[in-house]
């Protein structure tokens, strides 16, 4: 059996049911595919906090009931904790702007039970698509559904990714686990904080009133470590604030624990016009800067504004640049265990703590502010010499330079890559 619509969307994630619907709203015939039968996304360990353009885009899309329900925890910036018992350092959004925090399943039930009212949506849930090609999709029992365009906004490992560049792009960076705390209130409400230890971070935010989500990152070369819970417990207990220790030893002893993989995809191709790639599918990178959401959202919208695929692409490309460079640079920063790059993770709290300008450039940057690589390179090149200034002397000099060489490789690498394709 075939189908015939305008466009086809596979996954009805945050990005699939933000597409479908601004597709739909711009009078197209929409069929949206998802493979989970109904009720099996409360079970997804996944993104949680929504930056404000985000929650922007939300809205222009017509999700208001999502953004404006009472008692939805407003994110209103970052509390960074440096550890050693330092005083946390906050970065607010700028300009008063606010995000958002949810439990991911609610937030993708409520999208998707938007755009399933939606007229000129086909919502079919239960269905897998199994392979892609320029004029549709065909489904694991063999129904074909073809459209003029194909949008792949299924998730990491993409199948509409895959029919256009195959397998095995992306690189496998830290593994996540997701720990639920009941009854308890975070030091800040309405922030997410950020707890730096060994031998990584964590996060910790509130999701719904008294309900704190904590992520501990682990660095995969602990990956035999982090199965033990009394690892994981030794791992957490010096980093959390008081408040936090006991609930959180009791749900890791209880096994209440959601373990995800974290990737790291560039984002560099959104397809070829009939196959269009949007989201985690075009591209995604660790969730410690929590553009993922944020990201898909802007996709749909922007794809379904710009009428050329080609501007559609070329303005995403440009506006993930620096967000994706800067949340690497920030990952490495806050998990390389090398002296000089503790070094560096001290200079650039530093940097935070002590000039308000800094602070609403980092937020700025995140947000998509910042389109030129010398928005980033400045900061950094300060945050490299502080971090060479305030070297302590366990280490030589020359494992110093190997650690400055390998921090200076990846945004020469972006810069190259800016270089080129600008060129071409
Ligand atoms: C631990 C963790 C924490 C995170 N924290 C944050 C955060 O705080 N903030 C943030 O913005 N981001 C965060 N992220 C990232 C965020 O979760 C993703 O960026 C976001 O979910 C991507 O949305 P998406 O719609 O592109 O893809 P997905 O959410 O992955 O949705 C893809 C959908 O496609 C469906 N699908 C897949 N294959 C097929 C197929 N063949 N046929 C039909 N359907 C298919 C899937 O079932 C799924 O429903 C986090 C990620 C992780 C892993």
């Amino acid at each position: 059996m075939t189908t015939n619509t305008d466009i086809v969307v596979v996954g009805a994630g945050p990005a699939g049911c933000a597409v479908a619907r601004a597709y739909a709203l711009a009078g197209q015939r929409v069929v949206l595919l998802e493979a989970e039968e109904q009720g099996k996304s409360r079970k997804r360990f996944a993104g949680e906090w929504l930056h404000p353009q985000g929650v922007d885009a939300l809205k222009k899309l017509g999700f208001d009931a999502i953004t404006a329900m009472q008692g939805r925890p407003q994110g209103r910036g970052f509390v960074v904790y440096p550890g050693h018992g330092e005083s946390p350092v906050k970065l607010d959004y700028v300009e008063g702007q606010r995000g958002l925090a949810f439990h991911h399943g609610d937030l993708v039930d409520e999208m998707r039970q938007v755009v399933a009212q939606t007229e000129g949506v086909t919502f079919r849930q239960g269905v897998r698509v199994a392979s892609v090609d320029d004029a549709g999709v065909t489904l694991e029992s063999g129904e074909r559904v073809e459209a003029s365009r194909v949008i792949g906004a299924d998730g990491r490992s993409s199948v509409v990714r895959r029919s256009l560049r195959g397998s095995g792009s992306h690189k496998a960076m830290s593994a996540m686990t997701g720990i639920l705390l009941e009854g308890v209130k975070a030091p800040y409400p309405e922030y997410g904080h950020v707890f730096l230890g060994k031998p990584s971070f964590l996060l910790g935010y509130e999701i719904a009133p008294s309900v704190v989500r904590i992520c501990v990152d682990v660095p995969l070369k602990y990956k035999t470590e982090m199965k033990d819970p009394e690892w994981l417990i030794a791992a957490t207990r010096d980093t959390l604030p008081p408040v936090w220790r006991k609930p959180c030893e009791e749900q890791i002893r209880g096994g209440h624990l959601r373990w995800q993989a974290n990737h790291f995809l560039a984002r560099a191709d959104y397809g070829n016009g009939h196959r269009v790639l949007i989201g985690d599918a075009a591209g995604h990178t660790h969730p410690l800067t929590a553009t993922g959401i944020t990201n898909g959202l802007v996709d749909a919208m922007e794809l379904v504004e710009k009428k050329d695929f080609r501007e559609f692409a070329r303005s995403r490309r440009r506006a993930c640049r620096v967000p994706e460079l800067l949340s690497r640079a920030l990952y490495d920063c806050f998990s390389k265990e090398d002296a000089f790059s503790q070094s560096l993770r001290r200079a650039v709290v530093s940097l935070w703590r002590n000039d308000q300008k800094e602070r609403d450039r980092t937020m700025g940057l995140l947000m998509g502010n910042g389109r030129s690589f010398l928005t980033f390179a400045g900061p950094f090149l300060k945050a490299l010499i502080g971090a060479w200034r305030g070297r302590d002397n366990t280490t030589t000099m020359g494992a110093d330079l190997a650690s400055i060489a390998s921090w200076i490789r990846l945004p020469m690498a972006y810069a190259m890559a800016g270089w080129v394709r600008t060129k071409s």
